[in-house]
């Protein structure tokens, strides 16, 4: 792992450019919350390319897993005192609460027909998880059928120079 400080907010709009076509493809719109974090920086303190490797997957599945038409898939950044927290959220399906732990394991995904449909290996999660622990942190699922799966983590803020 290689910790660095790096602007959240910049490796957002990177991936929302990176993304945007496959967003378009499906119905859906990629949007930044709260909005007027567009034009100002989080820095955090992470290794900046395996973060950027867990946004991919959790913005890529809440493009395949979310809603077909009409989906709206937003990251939402909270900073707080020492963390900032991520959330990508959804307002698709939702999972079953008896899939939600099993997901994170390698291999495991819901619909095998639609998933296969929709391409990947199921390691994305598997990965994502064991990346945000490597940063003692912990992947958080809140995820409502018929409404939408929200994942979530928390960054360390660099400390202030005194
Ligand atoms: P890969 O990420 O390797 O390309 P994958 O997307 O299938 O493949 P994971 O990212 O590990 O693998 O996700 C595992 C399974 O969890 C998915 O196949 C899907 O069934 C389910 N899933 C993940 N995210 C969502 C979501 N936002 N909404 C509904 N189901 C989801
Ligand atoms: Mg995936």
């Amino acid at each position: 792992m290689r910790r660095q400080r790096f602007d959240l907010v910049a490796l957002v709009h990177e991936l929302f450019e990176l993304l945007g076509q496959q967003a378009e493809r499906r119905g859906a719109t990629l949007t930044l919350f709260p909005p007027h974090l567009a034009g100002e920086e989080i820095p955090v303190l992470a290794d900046r390319n395996r973060i950027r490797q867990v946004l991919i997957n959790l913005i890529d599945n809440a493009l395949k897993y979310g809603r077909e038409q009409e989906g709206q898939v937003v990251v939402a950044l909270t900073p707080g005192r020492s963390s900032v927290r991520v959330a990508v959220r959804d307002n698709g399906n939702g999972i079953a609460p008896e899939h939600q732990a099993r997901i994170f394991e390698r291999f495991y995904r819901v619909e095998k027909s639609r998933s296969r449909a929709a391409g990947g290996s199921g390691l994305g999660l598997a990965i994502s998880k064991h990346i945000v622990e490597a940063h003692k942190s912990t992947i958080h699922i809140k995820s409502v059928l018929g409404e939408g799966t929200t994942m979530e983590f928390k960054l360390p803020r660099p400390k202030v120079q005194p």
